[in-house]
């Protein structure tokens, strides 16, 4: 590290600070799920205004020099972990209250080594391990974290705070085995290299936090794109991406695929007589049954307003047709967190179709479980029907209740 100035790298680390905080709150306001950016934001100034005191020593007292700088340094880096930890998910009530104590006793026994004792080294000592622990405690928690989503930013980030916490560890060790420092601007390369690691935090942080608030952003984009917001479950568009890879698959195994199509009978009723928020109710409870009676490889969907499709790989039609069968009876029982007396109970007639590995398309698969539903619909309702070459597309007069 000969060569490293250490005002130079103070100076680098100050414009450093300012410009990612800056960036970070302006950040923060462009979207409200990503207000921990407010946190780290405030964490980079708090180190800018640290680094602008420090520079300041022969201007300033060594009260707001020395004792002030280093509190905001200490309060920087707990507010950047904050900001990390938030981001995260952890909750942080707890970090809060150890950043008080911690800077009540650094203000307490810098007090003491500047005015009753004076003594840089100790107080060198002081704020590396302060600082050390802080990282060594947020890269613990950062690489613990299990979002798959994160995992490499995870990595990044905890290897740049372990890094930072083994270089003040290093200066801990070379301070207290070093003859005394007297100006820390004059002091030894540890020093510097201290400086360095905390700006690779800065910037680490910074650009990974972005980076994985990204992904974030990517990942709810894609979840509203495919996920139906009433009743959690696949939506149209995404049943529709999957049908197309299995399709493939079953003509190149030459594989069953069948599919359920479900609607819920009278339900417009449900609405007439309840309102529609119970109408709301009753097709999340709808999904949650099915979703809880799936197997591992099938795909429920939510098709259209009460109309919900069961993709089921691998299942021949008989065994398409149990299923269905099972589904019907788990729906008709009451609908029950709806407290309404007498209980409410819906039921659904279910079209089932099966294919194998023929040449066959999505809509045609879709359209003659659509047939086979409605004949159940022209024959009393709540009943499973297998679609078959006997059933024919109807008229709309069949269906009059
Ligand atoms: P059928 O047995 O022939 O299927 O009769 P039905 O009353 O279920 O069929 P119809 O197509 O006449 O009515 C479907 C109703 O579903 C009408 C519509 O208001 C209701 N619906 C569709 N989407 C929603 C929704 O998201 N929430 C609520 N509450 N109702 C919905
Ligand atoms: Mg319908
Ligand atoms: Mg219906």
């Amino acid at each position: 590290m000969e060569g490293f100035d250490i005002r130079t790298l103070a100076l680098t680390n100050l414009f450093l600070s300012v410009l990612l905080g800056l960036g970070s709150i302006v950040f923060s306001r462009i979207d409200t799920s990503f207000r921990s950016f407010r946190q780290l934001g405030s964490g980079y100034f708090l180190f800018a205004l640290g680094f602008v005191l420090i520079g300041l020593r022969a201007y300033v007292s060594d009260f707001f020099s020395i004792i002030i700088a280093n509190a905001l340094i200490v309060a920087g880096f707990s507010i950047l972990i904050m900001g990390i930890l938030k981001f995260l998910d952890y909750p942080t009530q707890h970090c809060k209250n150890v950043t008080l104590t911690l800077i009540f006793l650094l203000i307490s026994s810098f007090l003491y080594f500047t005015y009753i004792n004076n003594n840089a080294s100790l107080r060198i000592i002081i704020i590396s391990a302060v600082i050390a622990a802080q990282c060594f405690f947020s890269s613990y928690k950062i690489m613990r974290h299990k979002e798959k989503l994160y995992r490499l930013f995870t990595r990044f980030l905890g290897y740049a705070f372990l890094f930072c916490g083994l270089v003040f560890s290093l200066r801990v060790y070379i301070t207290a085995t070093s003859p005394l420092v007297n100006n820390f601007m004059e002091a030894g390369s540890i020093h510097a290299m201290s400086l360095v690691a905390q700006q690779l935090v800065v910037i680490t942080s910074c650009f990974t936090l972005s980076w994985s608030a990204s992904q974030k952003l990517v990942h709810k984009l894609a979840i509203q794109a495919t996920i139906d917001p009433l009743t959690q479950v696949y939506n149209r568009r995404a049943m529709e991406e999957f049908a197309e890879k299995e399709i493939l698959r079953a003509q190149r195994n030459k594989s069953h695929l069948a599919i359920i199509l479900m609607d819920i009978d009278l339900f417009k009723q449900v609405n007439d007589n309840y309102g529609h928020q119970v109408g709301d109710k009753v097709l999340q409870e709808f999904a949650l049954r099915l979703k809880n009676s799936l197997r591992q490889y099938d795909t429920l969907a939510r098709y259209g307003g009460e109309e919900f499709l069961l993709l089921l790989p691998n299942t021949e039609a008989e065994i398409a047709i149990t299923i269905a069968e099972k589904l019907r009876n788990t729906i008709a029982q009451p609908v029950f967190e709806l407290n309404i007396s007498p209980p409410l109970s819906v039921t659904a007639s279910f079209g089932v179709a099966c294919v194998q590995g023929d040449k066959i398309n999505w809509q045609q698969l879709v359209g003659f479980a659509d047939n086979a539903m409605y004949h159940v619909k022209a024959n009393g309702r709540n009943k499973v029907q297998l679609h078959s070459a006997d059933i024919h597309p109807l008229k709309t007069n069949d269906l009059l209740i």
